[in-house]
This record gives C-alpha cells, sequence and structure tokens, in this order.
C-alpha cells in the first residue's frame, strides 16, 4: 500500500515570533524550521500502514530550500523517498496555491492513500488537504483520529461535537490527521544515517506548469502580535481566606466582569 504525505516546513512551537520589517511576515532570523507536528501523526500513520502491508512511503514538501531538512528528519523516521518542490517563493505561499503545486507534483504517483496534518502550524488555514483532494478527484475526511484500512477500503473516526463519527471511504483517498491518530517516532541514529542515502527528488514549480510570478489567491496585508499582559494581581490568602475569597470575587466581578 503506497503511502504519499505532505510535509509543511513550520517554525519550531518554541519560537518567539517577532514581525519582520514589512509588518506582513514574520521575521525569519535565527528560526528553526521543523516538521508540522501534525504532519508528524500522518507520517506516523504512512509507516504504520507501510509496515504491516508494504509499500512505500513518499513525503512531499513545497518551499524554500530550508523544507530539505524537514524531509530529511522525515527519511530519518522512515520514510522511503522524498520530493522536494521549490520556488516562487515571493507569491506562492498561498493554501490553494500550495494545493496545486502539491497535485501537480503528485498525480503521476501510483498511491492508495494521502495524508496530511489537520493544519499546518503558524497559518493554521486547514484548507491545503482538502484542496487537493478536490484537485485530485478522490474522496477526503478531515481530523481523523482512527484509521482501519480493509480490501480498497478504508474506516476512519473522528471526534465531531459531542460525540464520535465512523466514515467509510474507498481508496485511494485522503485524510488530514489529528491529535490522537498515533504516537509519532523518533528518528533513530540508524535512520539518520540511511537518511542520507535516500533519494530526493528536486522539483522546480515551472516545470509542473506553475507560474513562478502568478498572483496569490490572496496576500496578508498585516500582521499583529497579541497585546502584552499585564502583570496580574497576587491575592494572599494565607492569614485570611474568606477575605481572600472576597476579594477575588469583587475582582473577577468588577473589574475582570466575567461573573
Ligand atoms: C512557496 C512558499 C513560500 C513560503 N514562504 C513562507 C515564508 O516566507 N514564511 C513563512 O513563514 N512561511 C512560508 N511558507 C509557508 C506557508 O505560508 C504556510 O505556512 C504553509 O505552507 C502552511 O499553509 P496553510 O496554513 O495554508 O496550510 P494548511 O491548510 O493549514 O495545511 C494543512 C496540511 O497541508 C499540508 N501542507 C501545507 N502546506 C504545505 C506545503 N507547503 N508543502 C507540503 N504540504 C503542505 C500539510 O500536511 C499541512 O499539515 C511558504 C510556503 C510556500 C509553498
Amino acid at each position: 500500500m503506497n503511502c504519499i504525505v505532505c510535509i509543511a516546513c513550520v517554525p519550531d512551537t518554541a519560537t518567539v515570533i517577532k514581525i519582520g520589517p514589512d509588518g506582513k511576515g514574520i521575521d525569519e532570523t535565527g528560526i528553526k524550521w521543523i516538521v508540522s507536528p501534525y504532519d508528524e501523526y500522518a507520517l506516523e500513520e504512512a509507516l504504520k500502514i507501510t509496515e504491516a502491508k508494504g509499500g512505500e512511503v513518499t513525503v512531499v514538501t513545497f518551499g524554500p530550500d530550508r523544507a530539505d531538512s524537514a524531509l530529511r528528519d522525515c527519511l530519518a523516521r522512515g520514510a522511503h523517498k522524498a520530493i522536494h518542490v521549490r520556488g516562487g517563493e515571493a507569491s506562492l505561499g498561498d493554501s490553494f496555491t500550495i494545493a496545486s503545486v502539491l497535485a501537480a507534483a503528485v498525480k503521476g504517483l501510483s498511491y492508495d492513500l494521502i495524508l496530511v496534518g489537520v493544519k499546518g502550524v503558524g497559518t493554521d488555514n486547514a484548507q491545503v488537504g482538502q484542496m487537493l483532494a478536490e484537485l485530485l478527484g478522490i474522496p477526503h475526511c478531515a481530523a481523523v483520529t482512527t484509521l482501519e484500512l480493509g480490501d480498497g477500503v478504508l474506516t476512519a473516526g473522528r471526534d465531531v461535537e459531542g460525540g464520535r463519527e465512523r466514515v467509510v471511504s474507498p481508496l485511494p483517498a485522503l485524510l488530514t490527521c489529528q491529535k490522537g491518530l498515533n504516537e509519532p517516532r523518533y528518528a533513530a541514529l540508524k535512520g539518520i544515517m540511511a537518511a542520507k542515502k535516500k533519494p530526493v527528488d528536486k522539483v522546480e514549480v515551472a516545470s509542473l506548469g506553475i507560474q513562478e510570478g502568478a498572483s496569490p489567491f490572496y496576500a496578508v496585508r498585516s500582521l499583529a502580535l497579541p497585546p502584552a499582559k499585564s502583570a496580574g494581581t497576587v491575592i494572599k490568602g494565607e492569614d485570611d481566606p474568606a477575605g481572600a475569597a472576597a476579594q477575588l470575587v469583587k475582582l473577577l466581578r468588577d473589574e475582570a466582569k466575567v461573573i
């Protein structure tokens, strides 16, 4: 069973984000770039499937040169091969264009399942997977937390408001993967060494019929950080707990206005 996993390369979630000089993007100085955490669930599921049923895992990313390290990380964890689509950094970062590029990059490949993160951490659009499935003309199911595979069919489970939903779909299909699906593995030293010899196919975006300088479907006008938090109020209640409770209630009612 062949699986394709789409990998977004994002700033480490521990990064203290600063706005860049143009006010429309982030200052990338010193940022460590990682595999988007939800894509780790997608990769882990693909690895488990191919370990159980045979086949290959191909990871694919569209992004600048720095995304190469994310692909190497996936290869070190066990992916068999990688595709790195490059070019168009100045204008092609919107979700629909990303989905179009990924569709063009994978459409000639033989696959049973495409696994995608539920969202790319940082931008959180949660759009690329569904758009990619539509462009490829295959069914999709979002935010999956359980998966069973049968003969040419999958059964996926997902959380819905107040309950669980089970979805059945023919293969090939696309799933967006949610936290809880599995426990992603780390790369072992042996895998890191093996990854150096695994193939990474470098593809220029223009060779996929996508115009490098095309206008984006949307553009970010401005970015702003949330206002700095105030210092907070500490209520000391050791000597007079009842008085402290009364003071807390007063503050919640009169200042925070939450009760
Ligand atoms: C040409 C280009 C230039 C970019 N330049 C910058 C930049 O300068 N600064 C910056 O911070 N970010 C940049 N990015 C990252 C980009 O803006 C998004 O953060 C990222 O691709 C996720 O987008 P999204 O929120 O629309 O995805 P979502 O819809 O939230 O993603 C859902 C899932 O789709 C898949 N996916 C999303 N994007 C990609 C991708 N690119 N390749 C493979 N799979 C993907 C992943 O599995 C992801 O979990 C660039 C991306 C591209 C392609």
